[in-house]
């Protein structure tokens, strides 16, 4: 039987885990009446829409619909399965967790995670090792040493060095016995594609354990210390690492980023490295890769401004390109700076020369995304009458991304105050292609105006005051909503409760419950959306309001009633008026309605 944690266990962790505190270590939250309100850290979004409300203990995007409770949010966060982020977060709040014994569960049934995981961590040490203390080596330290590592670094990093030789980690794992296929797995060795066997995929090489924010080795760098290619040589993707979403040394960057609100990216290992060494630890580097939009969601869930340093114009270019599409994308991924070094410069030699001051002043001064691209095209074209053209021509594709005007409008004041060229002249050139981006909305269509809004307020009493279920229940009130969507969500919220009563647990779980069981994203917003806007109910009050809307519906249909006999009457429809004025009687004054054969004629 594969372990299962005791259920009382889970509530217990739960209980204990503060959900404001746990997700304010990733996100910038601000208060807002009973909720906090942050930028969402699943998807790129510039006003806020990601909500927190502690008195639920739960968690809403209205931007992309994510939303649960504390489990579901670290899932999301850090990749995990749920018995994970329950020993996850067992750990934070040190409730233990009984362990399955490891002789008893076969391998196939621990995680196949657990086990990558666990591989790297041991190849981590054979390679750091092999860097501190063995002959082989000496020539990675002395290579190191020049280029001014000192011993700190070297383990606070856990840096490590991988021989020549095609099968040392392959005979390590193997005399371990290790099953080889989850070292192949684990991206560390390579199946020979001739014969039998595996070999090692790092050789000779200085090696860069990658870590998640949980200080696991999800992958490894590795580095050649002379001309030779390719210079940096990546684990695969594996089951635990995936490069569009992890960043060199954010581990260890994160609680500074968070200090100082902004974070340094740098190209590679040796950069990032070099940043640090001259205190400069708010600095974190990409992976072989351009920047991704899941870079940017993780850096901003820490810190507002992001600064990507570069030592060629070249790949600033490239990157701030590559940045205005994911503007496209996303509206407005945020403050996104682009620190080009001086020619001839990379981080390490311009902070031996000019220090971290220096270094720190330049970053303060760095363009944005667009006055980048702005500042290059002047430099590239000039600012003959010509040039000039040229630059706005230029600047007319990256403009075409953003889809806020008011971004896009600062960005043509800066094109026309260093061209000189009159701000309405080129809004004027900018025209068709910002014209074709504007897609006309059709008007929204009118929603059946107060009786709507008071289904609602009855899904959200349903929601914010759970004692009231039994009651709606006895009422019958769910079968009279009219809005399909709002039935059915009421219909989902008492199957919830008595799902729930049966278990007897804590109806304040209701709505993230809901939330978390609901696939269909309407009924998620709407959900979370009443959960949210927490008022203070109290029966009386709840009774009122379904007293009210019974005699709504009672006006509604009376009006529907008149509006068909009307119609009947026109028609000289005899037999269906008869039945309407039955109807009509029934609805209006139903202990009369037996007699009203003889009434009405
Ligand atoms: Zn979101």
């Amino acid at each position: 039987m594969p372990y299962t944690i005791p259920a009382e266990k889970i509530s217990e962790i739960k209980y204990a885990s503060d959900i404001l505190e746990i997700i304010s270590e990733s996100v910038v939250l601000k208060k807002s009446g009973r909720n906090y309100l942050g930028l969402c850290p699943f998807h790129s979004e510039k006003t806020p829409s990601f909500t927190v409300t502690p008195d639920k203990q739960m968690f809403y995007c209205f931007g992309c619909g994510e939303g649960g409770n504390v489990f579901t949010f670290i899932m999301k966060q850090e990749g995990l399965t749920f018995p994970e982020a329950v020993r996850f977060l067992a750990g934070r709040c040190r409730i233990t967790i009984p362990e399955y014994s490891k002789g008893v569960v076969s391998e196939n049934q621990i995680n196949e995670r657990d086990i990558l995981l666990q591989i790297n961590q041991q190849a981590m040490t054979v390679y750091h090792d092999m860097l501190i203390k063995s002959d082989d080596g000496a020539g990675a330290r002395s290579y190191l040493e020049r280029r001014g590592i000192p011993a700190n670094i070297l383990t606070g990093f856990k840096i490590g060095y991988a021989p020549p030789d095609w099968g040392r980690l392959t005979q390590y794992f193997s005399r371990l016995g290790t099953a080889l296929n989850l070292v192949e797995k684990a991206g560390l060795i390579v199946r020979r594609s001739s014969g039998n066997g595996y070999y090692d995929r790092f050789r000779d090489r200085v090696i860069f354990p990658i870590f998640n924010s949980r200080h696991q080795v999800i992958a490894f760098g590795g580095r050649v210390m002379d001309t030779s290619l390719p210079k940096y040589l990546n684990s695969p993707e594996t089951p635990v690492y995936s490069k569009s979403k992890s960043l060199y040394g954010f581990d260890i960057a994160r609680s500074f980023c968070r200090q100082a609100g902004e974070v340094f990216v740098a190209e590679g290992y040796m950069d990032l490295l070099s940043l640090h060494l001259h205190g400069i630890q708010n600095s974190t580097a990409t992976l072989g890769t351009a920047m991704t939009e899941e870079h940017i969601r993780l850096l901003k869930g820490i810190c507002d401004k992001i600064i990507l340093v570069f030592d060629s114009d070249q790949a600033g270019i490239k990157a701030a390109q590559r940045c205005t599409e994911l503007f496209r994308l996303h509206h407005q991924p945020g403050d996104i700076r682009i620190l080009v070094l001086p020619e001839g410069e990379d981080p390490d030699t311009y902070l031996q020369k000019y220090g971290s001051a220096a270094f720190r002043k330049a970053a303060a001064d760095a363009y944005g995304v667009f006055s980048f691209l702005v500042d290059i095209a002047i430099q590239k074209h000039g600012l003959s009458l010509e040039g000039k053209l040229r630059v706005i021509q230029e600047m007319e594709a990256p403009l075409s991304s953003l889809s806020d005007a008011v971004v896009r409008s600062s960005v043509i004041r800066e094109i026309s105050e260093r061209t000189g060229i009159d701000e309405s002249a080129i809004q004027e050139k900018y025209r068709p292609a910002i014209h074709s981006r504007s897609t006309s909305k059709p008007l929204d269509t009118r929603t059946s105006d107060d009786h709507l809004r008071f289904e609602k307020r009855l899904i959200a009493m349903m929601l914010q005051f759970s004692e009231i279920i039994p009651e709606v229940i006895e009422r019958k009130l769910i079968e009279t909503l009219s809005d399909p969507l709002l039935k059915s969500i009421a219909m989902d919220i008492v199957a919830c409760f008595d799902r729930m009563k049966q278990f007897s647990e804590h109806m304040d779980d209701l709505p993230s419950l809901l939330v978390m069981e609901t696939d269909q994203i309407e009924k998620k917003k709407i959900i979370a959306e009443y959960s949210i806007q927490r008022e203070e109910w109290r029966r009386e009050g709840c009774l009122k309001l379904m007293d009210q809307y019974a005699a709504m519906q009672k006006r509604r249909r009376v009006r529907l009633l008149q509006q068909k006999i009307k119609a009947a009457e026109e028609s000289h429809d005899d037999r269906l008026l008869q039945q309407l004025l039955k109807d009509f009687q029934m609805v209006t004054c139903p202990q009369e309605a037996g007699d009203y054969g003889k009434t009405v004629r």
